[in-house]
């Protein structure tokens, strides 16, 4: 018996991504190894998601992440009109065994809605478990629902009721992390990069100050709120700094991108951002905030860059100081941690990605949990020995196994 996998990636962005999208990469990394393992997934996305599934399923024809930036009234239907589609598809699809849902906080709400008739299901945490307190400080999903984290880390600072009902972490993963330990290392530039969404709590105005202080030159990679690229940005009304990421990008980061010192070259996508990553010296996370799982620090290292940060979330779980990167609690000593990093082997980063970030070992780990998830909710596991049997019987055509 093969595992049957409503996979959520919610209504924001396409699976795969164009560019940016940190849980759509998460999703089009798990989803190929879930395949290759047995599993059947059913994907619930956007209308031009390109990821193969079994079957894909859809209310938006189209991401729906500009619709984010606006303010609640106009945005809470987007997500629940998704959610919706998603419980309508369950309930037709009595084959679905699990439902494995990435949608913020309406998704884990949802799932708790749906009774005790549903299936069970696991809702990934990929965000700051101090937001909302409402939800999570008092969260009953009884025996049917469950959650991970994406670090320890992040599940140490979730309430207690959420918790209660935590299955672990996963850590996350990058197909980049396949065959690292055989790549080799490209010609190192000069540069550093930042790469990620421009907001407060990715610190890109503490890593511009550094980089004039300390002299090195400084690429940040990333959209800016609901703009990919500088002349969209360069082009939009005084209405955008409604958006705090605008605004956080106007009164703090802008005035020291220079486009010499410091540049903002908009998101960057594909080949393009892995040979930035790859030629630059180090990678840079001057966090203001517990990052909760950090797809673009494995992403680095993965392609043989260290990475320089605060040690804040889940940092020291995935970067080992001195070996694969170089971390402080000190945010004032980045600097020159950022001038030491030269002295870290790539080949090591790659080692070390090839051996703990791939997609083989995140889905064998999110494999684990269905079935625990399963085993919580009362249906019995299945064991593999028992599936070799079946599948034995099923190839002699014998119905013996029964
Ligand atoms: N990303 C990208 N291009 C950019 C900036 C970011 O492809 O210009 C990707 C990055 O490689 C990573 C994801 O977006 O895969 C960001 O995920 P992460 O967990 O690092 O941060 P989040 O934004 O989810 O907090």
């Amino acid at each position: 018996m093969s595992l049957t996998v409503l996979m959520n990636a919610g209504p924001w962005l396409e699976v795969p991504p164009a560019g940016y999208g940190g849980i759509e990469n998460v999703v089009a990394t798990l989803v190929p190894e879930l395949r290759r393992l047995g599993v059947r997934v059913v994907l619930a996305s956007v209308g031009n998601s390109t990821l193969p599934a079994e079957e894909r399923v859809h209310t938006f024809g189209t991401g729906q992440f500009a619709a984010l930036q606006r303010p609640y009234n106009q945005v809470c239907g987007v997500a629940q009109a998704h959610l919706n589609m998603v419980v309508r598809a369950v309930r037709e699809r009595p084959e679905v065994d699990l439902i494995h849902d990435h949608v913020e906080a309406v998704g884990l709400g949802t799932l708790a809605a749906m009774g005790a008739d549903a299936p069970p299901a696991l809702h990934t945490l990929h965000w700051d478990l101090a937001k909302h307190p409402a939800l999570y400080g008092a969260f009953d999903g009884g025996d049917r629902v469950r959650v991970n984290g994406v670090s320890a880390a992040q599940l140490a600072r979730a309430p207690e009721a959420l918790r209660a009902h935590s299955v672990g972490h996963v850590h996350l993963a990058t197909p980049l992390a396949v065959g690292a330990n055989r790549r080799r290392t490209p010609d190192k530039g000069e540069h550093v990069v930042i790469l990620g969404r421009i907001t407060p709590g990715k610190g890109q105005d503490l890593g511009a100050r550094l980089a004039h202080r300390y002299g090195f030159p400084l690429i940040l990679a990333g959209p800016v709120g609901p703009f990919h690229r500088p002349q969209d940005l360069a082009a939009a009304d005084d209405g955008a700094r409604q958006n705090p990421d605008v605004r956080y990008w106007h009164e703090q980061v802008a005035p020291h991108v220079d486009g010499d010192r410091v540049r903002w070259v908009g998101t960057v996508g594909g080949r393009a951002r892995d040979e930035l990553l790859a030629t630059a010296k180090a990678a840079l996370f001057p966090l203001r905030w517990e990052e909760p799982g950090g797809t673009a620090v494995v992403e680095s290292l993965a392609l043989g860059t260290p990475v320089v940060a605060t040690a804040r979330g889940c940092l020291p779980e995935l970067v080992t100081h001195g070996q694969t990167g170089l971390l402080t609690s000190a945010e004032e000593e980045l600097g020159e941690l950022v001038l030491a990093a030269g002295l870290l082997e790539a080949g090591r980063c790659r080692e070390v990605a090839a051996a703990r970030f791939t997609p083989a070992v995140m889905a064998a780990r999110y494999l684990e949990l269905y079935h625990r998830v399963r085993g919580l909710a009362g249906i019995p596991l299945v064991r593999p020995g028992r599936q070799r049997v079946d599948r034995l019987a099923a190839s002699l055509g014998s119905d013996s196994a029964g």
